[in-house]
């Protein structure tokens, strides 16, 4: 089995009403050259979670961590005018959830994070902090989304 060390939390960065999934962004990823969509799971508006590439193959979503990493794109996370915005709905946070539980369980040693958040830390203060976020991506702040959800239980 491959090692995986951190589970990676996206989002497609696109509007709202636009109700993709893996296919879609299959589409977009290969016409960037790529030969399969880039993440491992993606998660529809509706909740549904698709399977992108297989889990024992690394994938193409975070630039230096995707040895050892799993993906998890998020449909949505900008205004129509292309800015950011957590807009998630609650089907969708409801199956990132079970998704990440069930990823947790099979590895146990995994980080949670999100895309902003293995930005390079260009102060070396130890933090990746707001002003060194290199994309915004997935526009929230999923390790306490997820100490949260998993402090409630
Ligand atoms: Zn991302």
């Amino acid at each position: 089995m491959r090692a995986i060390s951190k589970l990676v939390v996206h989002c497609s960065a696109t509007p709202a009403a636009r109700d993709i999934g893996v296919a879609e962004i299959r589409a977009m990823h290969k016409a960037k050259g790529w030969h399969d969509v880039g993440y491992h799971y993606v998660i529809r508006r509706d909740g549904r979670v698709e399977k992108g590439r297989p889990d024992e193959v690394t994938g193409a979503h975070v630039v230096g961590h995707n040895t050892g990493s799993l993906g998890i794109c998020l449909v949505g996370g900008v205004k129509p005018d292309m800015t950011a915005e957590t807009n998630f709905t609650p089907a969708q946070y409801a199956s990132l959830e079970t998704l990440l539980t069930t990823l947790s369980a099979r590895y146990p040693k995994a980080r949670i994070c999100g895309h902003r958040d293995l930005s390079p830390d260009r102060n070396g203060d130890g933090k990746v902090t707001p002003g060194e976020w290199v994309k915004f991506c997935p526009t929230f702040d999923v390790a306490a989304w997820w100490a949260k959800a998993t402090a409630i239980r």
